[in-house]
């Protein structure tokens, strides 16, 4: 079934006396346990989108609703729930606590929840252990490869086993090499889990491990390409 409704999104951003047209007229459904890319220019607001999608921002106009709840209608502390309960977001940039070490890292949303610290460490050496970088737990973000930093990354966005995990260009610092083990690292923990995930993409090579491929263009839905 859908999992997310969007109609008549619309973003304006304002700087000074000018409006930015980030998007507009955006209808989208979005399907449970598939894959999603958007694919689009640098500036085509394919972050915008996503953002939107996430609760990261408010929209101008228009609707988002997660199964029935509406995200644009929340509060600062319903969306940080909603995000808390259903989506996990990836950054190009890894976005990690530089001061924690990777174990501290991905368990951060468990501590929120009140995870008593014991099972924290369990459920984050079993997840760094999935991804292949358990003997790495005391490094710091400093101190990890751009690709263990991503894995650590992913981790976090994972270990409160979300509906949605959003994706914003998260190959794009790495080598080709290291970005299709990631590739496939997040594709596998997707598939396993049944979750739906959206990522963010001006790569082209990127879309074909996409089952919906949603060309965006100038702040529109130009084109949804269907994978089979
Ligand atoms: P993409 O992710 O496809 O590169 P973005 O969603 O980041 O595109 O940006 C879409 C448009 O909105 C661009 O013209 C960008 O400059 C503008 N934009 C994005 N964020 C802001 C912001 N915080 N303030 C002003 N303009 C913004
Ligand atoms: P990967 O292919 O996982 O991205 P690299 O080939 O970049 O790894 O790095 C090889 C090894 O060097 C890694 O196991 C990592 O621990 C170490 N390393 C890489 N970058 C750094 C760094 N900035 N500081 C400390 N160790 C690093």
């Amino acid at each position: 079934g859908k999992i997310m409704t969007i109609k008549g999104l619309r973003k304006v951003y304002r700087m000074g006396n000018e409006k930015v047209i980030a998007l507009d007229h955006i209808d989208l459904d979005i399907e449970e346990e598939k894959i999603y890319c958007l694919l689009g220019p640098s500036g085509s607001g394919k972050s915008t989108l996503l953002n939107m999608m996430a609760g990261l921002e408010a929209p101008t106009k228009g609707s988002i609703s997660f199964k029935n709840l509406k995200i644009e209608k929340m509060n600062e502390s319903d969306l940080a729930n909603f995000r808390r309960r259903h989506i996990g977001f990836i950054f190009q940039s890894y976005n990690l606590i530089p001061t924690l070490n990777a174990l501290e890292n991905i368990t951060m949303p468990l501590l929120f929840k009140g995870v008593h610290p014991k099972e924290r460490h369990k459920v984050g050496m079993e997840m760094l252990d999935a991804i292949g970088i358990k003997d790495r737990w005391r490094h710091k973000p400093t101190e990890m490869s751009g690709g263990q930093q991503q894995r650590v990354s992913l981790a976090r966005a994972f270990i409160n086993d979300p509906d949605i995990i959003f994706a914003d260009e998260p190959t794009g610092n790495l080598d080709t090499k290291t970005a299709n083990t990631m590739m496939m690292l997040m594709l596998g923990l997707v598939k396993k889990r049944r979750q739906t995930l959206i990522i963010v993409t001006h790569n082209e090579e990127l879309a074909v491990f996409a089952d919906y491929v949603i060309h965006i263009r100038d702040g529109n839905i130009f084109e949804i390409v269907v994978n089979t």
